[in-house]
């Protein structure tokens, strides 16, 4: 499988047998820029001379294979079909690497990190994103303790052996969040990510403290990665003025199978007849409408009178999962599953500790 795709093998550690092999792939995003003194300006690293730019890496006795893609992008250009070929990525080296870890853009890596997390089914190897605010090349990067510890947390094991965080995962600054619990809060400062509604599964200072009782357990099914997804869908944010003939047409967009409403509070939105009868026949139509909130907390529909109608009407609610969660859960369910009555069901449940259970 390795001839299909160009990879570089680098030994961390010269002369000790090493026993954590981890695959490293680069899809683009701040981390891997270069500063490139011929032209002035930053480029892409060649991840041959990575051991340069990052020479702690020599204290760790790990095999590292990284393979970057042909055209890093910016992760603002990232689409579903990249989802898919990571994840097919790590599907087809699977059985040869330890670990995996993914260099990301910071932008969209809360969306990457949560299609993952459902593309990947009953993972026993951990799948850590991170990326940089600053470059790798520049002098007070944070790319280099992203990476460091980014591996170090993909190489460790439990007593027993086995990866200590099977799951997938984003590293940044000092924490250790669930891929698809982490947002994106912060583009100036290096705390660029947070996950409001569930604590960290770890936190990096002197020592890295994993708060295991968090941490998904291992598996007892086999590994499965889902090759589908189905992108028509769409965020709509509410807000005081929003017009039901607008929504009324967004809901009549041929094709549009779902749709994450992004509601006031603990998931109210109007109560007026008119807004609600948009909703109800979208719903009638077979449209999914899943309930996220705009606030921290997630949602309770029936706690208020505002979230009782959209209760009453076939609305789902979304708990306390994030817009991105729950935006490619959408795809990722209305991509492999047929039977709408468990789509329903799975868009409430929990499938890989997306959502807390109340
Ligand atoms: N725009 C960049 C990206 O998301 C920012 C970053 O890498 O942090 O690719």
């Amino acid at each position: 499988m390795l001839n299909y795709y160009p990879t570089t093998n680098i030994k961390t550690a010269a002369n000790s047998s090493t026993d954590t092999s981890i695959f490293v792939i680069y899809t683009g995003g701040t981390i891997g820029m270069d500063y490139d003194d011929t032209k002035n300006h930053l480029v892409p690293l060649d991840f041959k001379y990575i051991i340069d730019k990052v020479p702690e890496l020599k204290r760790f006795d790990f095999e590292l294979t990284v393979l970057a893609m042909n055209e890093p992008i910016d992760s603002s250009n990232v689409q579903p079909h990249h989802w898919l070929n990571i994840g097919r990525m790590i599907y087809d080296f699977y059985n040869d690497y330890d670990a995996f870890v993914i260099l990301h853009g910071t932008d969209t890596m809360a969306y990457t990190a949560s299609a993952l997390s459902y593309l990947l089914e009953n993972l026993e190897k951990p799948v850590i994103l991170t990326g940089a605010q600053l470059p790798i090349g520049v002098t007070r990067t944070d790319a280099r303790e992203n990476l460091i510890s980014a591996l170090e947390i993909a190489a460790c094991k439990d007593e027993n052996g086995k990866a200590l965080v099977p799951e997938v995962c984003i590293f940044f600054d000092d924490l250790l969040l669930r891929g698809n619990r982490a947002r994106k809060v912060q583009s100036f400062k290096f705390t660029a990510f947070k996950s409001q509604n569930c604590p960290p599964l770890a936190v990096a200072g002197i020592d890295i403290n994993y708060e295991r009782q968090l941490i998904l357990p291992q598996p007892s099914e086999p590994f499965w990665f889902y090759n589908k997804l189905d992108s028509n869908v769409i965020i709509i944010k509410l807000y005081p003025g929003l017009s039901s003939i607008y929504l009324a047409h967004i809901l009549h967009t041929p094709n549009l199978r779902g749709v994450v409403l992004e509601t006031f509070g603990s998931g109210n939105a109007p109560s007026d007849d008119e807004f609600v009868g948009v909703l109800k026949n979208a719903i009638e139509r077979g449209i999914f409408i899943y309930n996220v909130s705009q606030c921290n907390g997630g949602v309770v529909q029936g706690l208020y009178e505002t979230s009782k109608r959209l209760a009453e009407i076939g609305v789902i609610s979304g708990g306390d999962i994030t817009p991105e969660a729950a935006i490619t859960k959408l795809m990722f369910l209305l991509g492999n599953e047929h039977d709408n009555e468990l789509i329903k069901q799975k868009l409430e449940d929990s499938l890989r500790g997306e959502l807390t259970i109340r």
